[in-house]
């Protein structure tokens, strides 16, 4: 029917038009989700967040050929009484919104437990009791360290999969000391977690639970005193296309060593849409989302970006282009790291059938393609100003 853009579910059913209460939408995964529903389904979105930045091109106003489908509310989830409201106009509430950066949750652990877990709090009670599906975004790092971190550096046993592949029904969830307060946000993503999976087995809730692993691209976070705050540190992508915009040194945090799965955002965002259109195989689980394939230190990861910006803005390395910093230095204290972090994706694939496509190297190309263009004349500008001032 046109009602659904002729669009099937994964059973051959047709999918009806949605109504979604899309609560972060104004983030970098909302504002590619907002994209992909857009261009690609007739669903309605009720786009609601404190800012909308990244979605101005959707909602501010909307194009004709959106009107109606999308429409932006700026509410504060926090203390704000109109939310009650759009979980009821909607089908299906999707919450993306968290404070969910690493600088903040050893130095601003208070506001992390707060967004984490308190503010979702109402969010999840107000689907309970209306009967309304949700599909709550947590995180990877709900898993914390791999059970190997804890064996001696060379052990055999730590280039056992089941001692660091992590599987969402099985694998434990490892954090550090209550003094690393770096853990904040895991254990309030945990103990959300909790609480959705009870609302499920004792009142029925219909809920899907995401473990995103590092999902990247552009639009992601923001370049400090370009469109964020000169002093603040936001996720390693960010930092890392700052450095190189700015051209100097990328900064490695203890060496780099950790090691990360990097999943390009427009395939994570094929995962979500399959959850949104296949309720029947996606409730009641939680899943991994991210790319085993893609795994590289950090140290990796600098040296791939620099080499990738070189080519992509046509200008040169620096001779010493990494320099080290110890996580005290670049965080304070209170940080920690996870180790490693390769999702199993069993369950995804037998679920929904779904596997990530893009090699990191090419979404390095596209997203540093993008900070490029996006960036480098106001980071020059800016910079100007700094040295003139
Ligand atoms: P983001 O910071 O870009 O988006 C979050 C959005 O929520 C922001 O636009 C923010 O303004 C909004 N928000 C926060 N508090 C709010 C409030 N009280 N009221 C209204 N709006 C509020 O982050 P993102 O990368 O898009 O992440 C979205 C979700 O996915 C988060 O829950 C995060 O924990 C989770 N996640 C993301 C990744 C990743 O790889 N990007 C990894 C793990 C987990
Ligand atoms: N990191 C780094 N330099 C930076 C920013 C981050 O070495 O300028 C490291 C950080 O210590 C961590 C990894 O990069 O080991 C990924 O950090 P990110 O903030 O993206 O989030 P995480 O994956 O830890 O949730």
């Amino acid at each position: 029917s046109p009602g659904s853009l002729g669009r099937t579910d994964l059973d051959g059913n047709p999918v009806a038009p949605l109504t979604i209460c899309m609560i972060g939408a104004g983030g970098f995964i909302g504002s590619h989700l907002c994209e992909k529903l857009m261009a690609e389904t007739a669903h309605v979105v009720l786009a609601v967040d404190v800012y909308c930045d990244k979605i101005r091109h959707l909602v501010d106003p909307a194009p004709p050929h959106l009107s109606g489908r999308i429409s932006f509310h700026r509410l504060n989830i926090k203390n704000d009484s109109r939310l009650e409201g759009l979980i009821k106009m909607a089908d299906l509430t999707i919450n993306l919104a968290a404070i969910c950066t690493p600088a903040d949750y050893n130095t601003r652990p208070l506001d992390t437990i707060y967004s984490n877990f308190i503010d979702a709090l109402p969010v999840v009670k107000y689907c309970s009791e209306n009967n309304k599906r949700l599909i709550h975004f947590s995180t990877c790092e709900v898993y914390g360290k791999t059970i190997g971190s804890f064996l001696p550096k060379d052990h055999p046993l730590r280039k056992e999969a089941e001692f660091y592949v992590l599987k969402e029904d099985e694998s434990p969830c490892i954090f550090g000391p209550i003094v690393k307060q770096r853990w904040s946000y895991a254990c309030a993503k945990q103990l959300i977690e909790r609480l959705i999976f009870a609302e499920g087995a004792e009142n029925d809730l219909e809920f899907t639970i995401v473990r995103p692993f590092n999902w990247i691209g552009p639009r992601m976070d923001f370049i400090p005193g370009v469109d964020g705050p000169s002093e603040g540190v936001p996720r390693v992508l960010a930092c890392f296309s700052n450095n190189l915009l700015r051209r100097e040194p990328l900064k490695l945090v203890d060496g780099g060593e950790s090691q990360r799965t990097f999943v390009y955002i427009k395939d994570a965002i094929e995962a979500v849409h399959l959850m949104i259109e296949n309720p029947a195989r996606a409730n009641g689980h939680i899943f991994n989302v991210g790319n085993p394939d893609n795994e590289v230190t950090v140290r990796e990861l600098a040296e791939m970006m620099i080499e990738v910006y070189a080519n992509v803005s046509g200008e040169p390395p620096l001779d010493e282009p990494l320099i080290d910093v110890s996580a005290k230095q670049f965080y304070g204290e209170g940080y920690d790291d996870s180790d490693k972090r390769i999702p199993d994706m069993t369950l995804i694939n037998k679920q929904l059938g779904w596997n990530p496509k893009t090699p990191l190297k090419d979404l390095l190309e596209t997203t540093l393609t993008y900070q490029h263009k996006t960036y480098k004349e106001a980071v020059k500008r800016q910079m100007s100003q700094a040295t003139a001032s």
